[in-house]
């Protein structure tokens, strides 16, 4: 298909922005773990990607939801599948992710993702127990949250998250002129080793209040969830500033704080189950 034609086939609901360049297709190969286990693609689209991964020696479980693609890649790849090295799940790749894990088997998530959902695929390979390491194409904005330091102003609940289980790096930027059609943004690689997974909701939630106003001090956003004295208290025994404001906190002095709000809490559940 020329360009002009593939850019009025891209369906924009589905966040179609397809990748044409032999370059950045190469990068992200050469960016990806250096072992066997299979890879989860999500969004194969024309399946681009898919042939480089596939070259590349991994399996490859590939998750499209237009059905004029998944025609096109199940011709495209039927030796592969033939082979039992490519399988094709046509559909929403949340629904799947209904249950806990996307596969039955470890794997790397390597994909370029549908922009209008490439966070919540993120936080959700982050939850998933199965995936080991997290290689997308994103908007380079996200990529830039997710592998933020602290004191850095993108430094923000993303990062925590994505540091408290593992090492975020931004791989590389990618300019839209790589893509048919091209977006509206520049995009860019971003690479998360994992060593764990998230598995406690409230610490999000935890975090969600942190950053409720990301310029505010810390101290006055968790006054949503604690008492004021109680958390100058806490602040004082982790040798935090009260001025400090959010972006300024490790991951390890979060994850700290967290801890003692919970455990006060829960406190507070047992003394009202006893009145
Ligand atoms: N991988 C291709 C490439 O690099 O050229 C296409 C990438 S395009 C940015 C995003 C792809 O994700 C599209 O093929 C789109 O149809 C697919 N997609 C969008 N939403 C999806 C969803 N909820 N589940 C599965 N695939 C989805």
């Amino acid at each position: 298909m020329i360009n002009s034609d593939l850019s009025k086939f891209a369906d924009k609901k589905f966040g179609q922005n397809f990748l044409k360049d032999d370059f950045y297709l190469k990068q992200i190969i050469q960016s990806m773990p250096n072992d066997e286990l299979k890879v989860v693609e999500i969004g194969p689209g024309l399946g681009d990607l898919t042939k480089e991964l596939l070259h590349s020696n991994n399996g490859v479980i590939a998750f499209e939801i237009d059905k004029r693609l998944c025609k096109h890649l199940s011709n495209t790849f039927k030796d592969y599948k033939n082979e039992g090295r490519f399988e094709l799940k046509c559909g929403d790749v949340l629904d799947d992710w209904e249950k806990e894990s996307l596969t039955d088997e470890p794997y790397h998530l390597v994909a370029n993702l549908p922009y209008y959902i490439a966070t919540h695929i993120i936080l959700k390979a982050l939850k998933d127990k199965m995936c080991r390491s997290i290689l997308v194409m994103v908007q380079k904005e996200v990529a830039d949250k997710f592998s933020a330091k602290p004191k850095q102003k993108e430094f923000s609940a993303l990062g925590v998250l994505a540091s408290s289980v593992g090492e975020a790096t931004n791989c590389f930027n990618v300019p839209p002129s790589a893509f048919v059609p091209p977006p509206k943004v520049t995009s860019a690689v971003l690479k998360i080793t994992k060593n764990s997974s998230l598995d406690d909701d409230n610490f999000e939630l935890f975090l969600k209040a942190a950053f409720s106003q990301p310029r505010k001090k810390l101290i006055k956003n968790l006054s949503l969830l604690e008492e004021m004295e109680t958390l100058k208290n806490k602040f004082e025994k982790f040798g935090l500033d009260l001025n400090i404001r959010p972006h300024e906190v490790s991951t390890k002095q979060y994850i700290q704080i967290y801890k003692t709000i919970k455990e006060i809490n829960y406190e507070r559940k047992q003394r009202s189950k006893r009145t």
